[in-house]
């Protein structure tokens, strides 16, 4: 399962009551996306929620694309959030603490850390890959990429 399987709503049970209806707790999944985040009942939310909940709206799906939001941008905008945390030196919990300052999100510190895990064991492959072709330039980028990550 993708790192955005696992990233949820919170206060979810407030929100659907809100809303008037229900909607799953995954943040990216299909419905989610169609109802709480370009529904006409973002206006039924209290205010504080509203606020979040357009500003994920803005950040992660402002895309054009024809099948918007299902185009798979908002999933590949937020991994690079999330690594962007990263970069700014913050561990897996505080990443949680901020997603869900930001935009009213959780997730298991756990599964933020075996994302964050992964990615460096991927870039280690890349790495060891661009060394085995002698590609030297391309060897230093990722290496420095996955400096940024540990
Ligand atoms: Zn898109």
């Amino acid at each position: 399962m993708a790192i955005t399987d696992k990233i949820y709503v919170k206060n979810h049970r407030q929100l659907a009551s809100q809303l008037d209806t229900s909607f799953p707790k995954s943040a990216f999944s299909g419905a989610t996306l169609d109802i709480l985040f370009t529904g006409d009942g973002i206006a039924k939310l209290d205010e504080a929620s509203r606020d979040r909940v357009l500003e994920f709206a803005e950040d992660f799906l402002d895309c054009d694309c024809q099948s918007h939001p299902h185009c798979g941008c908002p999933q590949r905008k937020f991994v690079a959030y999330l690594l962007e945390l990263r970069a700014e030196g913050l561990g897996p919990d505080a990443i949680v603490d901020v997603m869900g300052d930001d935009y009213m999100l959780y997730a298991y510190p756990g599964d933020v850390l075996s994302f964050l895990d992964d990615g460096v064991r991927t870039m280690e492959a890349a790495e060891r890959l661009a060394a085995v072709d002698g590609r030297e330039e391309m060897e230093d980028e990722l290496r420095e990429k996955r400096r940024e990550l540990t």
